[in-house]
């Protein structure tokens, strides 16, 4: 009895976690959303400045929400591992470059080693998987002040089962941890003391997470420490694997790169290990020293190289600097060079170019980045330096704007994992783009009336699939009807799903979603959904004047209001007709539907529609570009219902 009252007041406990998660963060997404809003108006640098802040307390207190809910849903045995082929080479690399950023701050070195006996591909849980290393990799940045953070990932021999053990080794020069605390660290809710929790924060969950979900994959997670010289955390997890054939092995050896003696001068041991050793595999001949005098040393005694990796953050002479003296070194002169250095250096990266470098890489080191930076400075010619080149840097290499500022887009992700929205915000970061952040269908439809109803609206909401509460095909089938109730146009939805199955594809767009990708997300996948999706909220006003105009009728005469509107109604079957009459190739059919949609939308006001309905209505636009145009019209037209919202919306109380 004791023991079943036990597991009842341990479930009792979870769900009230798992309720009082949901009631806290229903209020959070709002003031979220809301910051995201206000941050698109005019403010001053100060305002500008409290409103980040509150965006960020905010992210920061979903975060800690989050990891209570998951917790909580573990506990409760609520929690499925997915059984999805994934490359851990990718899932380590994403997981590190969540982290680059904080370590480059702290000027950690961070790094990974991968066993050669690595399968390519395992099929396990990659969300899962990912989440761990980003907790464990995580404290161990958090906890270290100086040094290095590595991570070292070795598969053990297949077993029966055809299953192979792979470990990943995370190791810190940090703080460290006592002894008498060790065991006590996977507890939830604890922290090392009392004093850690002021001094870094921290739930105290993530290991206590991060053990439970490695045992449900079949591993566990240990952890060993020398208090003052470091930690190491081991998290193991079994999975089956998948050979590729060794044609499609990203990092097989390549012919070019064979023989080739290369020179690496880095002050940090590990790195100097791990870019010699990949070198090595690929068949090249590396030399490698500590700094830029044994590095001019060797040149000088006349020691031949094809080419050279050049650390940046070096202590005595920088990369910069040896690259310079490099060039006026004899052989050093149109030696191609590759710089490695942190995030976020975008100086460092144009003088290296403007220096004749022919590739900056960040660091982390990716294996697969560098073999490419390889071959391509070992292919093109390298470029000498001139005098004044130091300075101006070639256009050619200097970043494109964002597509973000030319294509901009408000965002709406909605996804249940922590580590999967840290994924996709990054990404879309990277691109330009901020996001709001919600965790299942619901609070997807939430959001979405939410922004509608305060004249803006999300134009695009990325959504995951296999939510919980609602999942994202349910949601999207309540946000047209939703919609379509209230008379306001819906954002355009792209579906993320991880069952890369066929039918999918068919369930999502029966659902009502525009588009889709399969997850794990790649950023050009990405990419290209952004591009398809037309802004939407951010032009979403008629003109002043004609909003006057339609305004003052909304207070005379009521009745030709209402007419107006319902011409607005009937805007997407009038492009469908048009859409038909295009794929069918028939020119009648094009010029009538554009004819109608011109009328409808200059009588609503929308001048710029008309105008674009009457190219095609005058089949001005040739045929290889109909199906855009078209396209982009829809957009518009959303644009315009969107707009007509906030008329719609006051129309029941103006006729009562
Ligand atoms: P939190 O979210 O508070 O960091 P964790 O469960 O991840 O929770 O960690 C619990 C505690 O374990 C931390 O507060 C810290 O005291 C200790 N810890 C975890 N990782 C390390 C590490 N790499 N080095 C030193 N201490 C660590």
């Amino acid at each position: 009895r004791a023991k079943e009252a036990a597991e009842s007041a341990a479930r009792a406990k979870s769900e009230f976690l798992a309720n009082m998660s949901h009631e806290i963060r229903t209020p959070m997404n709002a003031v979220i959303g809301m910051t995201g809003l206000l941050l698109d108006t005019r403010l001053d640098a100060e305002q500008r400045d409290f409103v980040e802040t509150i965006r960020a307390s905010g992210d920061g207190l979903l975060t800690i929400i989050n990891d209570i809910l998951d917790f909580s849903k573990i506990e409760s045995g609520k929690l499925e591992i997915e059984e999805q082929p994934f490359e851990l080479r990718q899932c380590v690399e994403e997981a590190l470059d969540l982290l680059a950023g904080r370590a480059a701050e702290k000027r950690l070195n961070l790094a990974y080693v991968m066993d050669d006996e690595m399968p390519e591909r395992l099929i396990g849980d990659v969300t899962r998987v990912r989440q761990v290393l980003v907790n464990l990799i995580g404290n161990a940045v958090k906890f270290t002040q100086h040094g290095e953070v590595l991570v070292e990932l070795t598969a053990g021999p297949t077993a029966d089962s055809g299953r192979r053990r792979i470990e990943a080794a995370v190791r810190d020069t940090g703080i460290g941890i006592p002894a008498d605390r060790l065991d006590r660290l996977f507890q939830s809710f604890s922290q090392v003391d009392a004093s850690t929790t002021r001094q870094y924060g921290g739930t105290g969950l993530g290991l206590a997470i991060s053990k439970r979900l490695a045992e449900l994959m079949g591993g566990t997670v240990t952890a060993e420490s020398r208090p003052g010289h470091g930690s190491i955390f081991r998290f193991s997890f079994l999975a089956d694997q998948i050979d590729l054939p060794p044609g499609e092995r990203p990092l097989a050896p390549v012919a070019l790169l064979a023989g080739k003696r290369l020179l690496v001068v880095d002050d940090n041991e590990t790195n100097r290990r791990i870019v010699l050793a990949q070198a090595e595999s690929w068949g090249m001949f590396a030399r490698v020293v500590p700094g830029g005098d044994e590095a001019l040393g060797l040149l000088s005694r006349g020691v031949p190289f094809d080419a050279a990796v050049l650390d940046m953050q070096m202590p005595t002479m920088d990369g910069l600097e040896l690259g310079r003296r490099l060039r006026l070194a004899v052989g050093g002169e149109r030696l191609p060079l590759i710089m490695l250095t942190s995030l976020g250096l975008n100086e460092v990266r144009q003088q290296a170019l403007s220096l004749g470098f022919g590739a900056v890489l960040t660091k982390p080191i990716k294996p697969a980045q560098l073999r490419a930076a390889l071959i391509s400075v070992l292919t093109s010619d390298p470029r000498p330096t001139r005098p004044d080149a130091a300075t101006t840097p070639t256009a050619t290499h200097l970043p494109g704007a964002a597509m973000g500022e030319t294509h901009p887009l408000s965002i709406l992700l909605a996804e249940d994992n922590v580590v999967n929205q840290k994924v996709a915000l990054r990404m879309l970061e990277r691109l330009g783009y901020r996001a709001d952040v919600v965790a299942n269908g619901r609070e997807a439809i939430e959001a979405v009336a939410r922004q509608v109803h305060h004249g803006s609206g999300y134009d695009l909401v990325l959504m995951d699939v296999q939510m919980p509460e609602l999942d994202g095909l349910e949601a999207t089938r309540q946000l047209v009807v939703r919609a379509e109730a209230e008379g306001w146009t819906g954002p355009r939805i792209v579906a993320m799903t991880a069952n890369a199955m066929r039918g999918d594809r068919e369930r999502c767009l029966e659902a009502g979603m525009d588009d889709y990708i399969s997850k794990p997300i790649r950023a050009d996948e990405l990419r290209s959904a952004l591009h398809r999706s037309a802004p939407l909220a951010a032009s979403a006003r008629l003109e002043p004047e004609v909003m006057a105009r339609l305004s003052r009728l909304a207070e005379t005469e009521p009745g030709l209001l209402a007419d107006l509107l319902a011409l607005a109604d009937d805007l997407p079957t009038l492009l469908a007709e048009l859409r038909r009459a295009a794929w069918a190739a028939d020119e009648a059919g094009v010029a009538q539907a554009a004819g109608r949609l011109r009328r409808r939308s200059a009588a609503l006001g929308a001048q710029g529609v008309a105008e674009r309905c009457a190219e095609l209505e005058l089949l001005r636009v040739p045929l290889p570009e109909r199906a855009a145009w078209i396209d982009g019209l829809d957009g518009e037209l959303r644009r315009l219902r969107l707009a007509l919202l906030p008329l719609r919306v006051s129309r029941p109380t103006l006729t009562a």
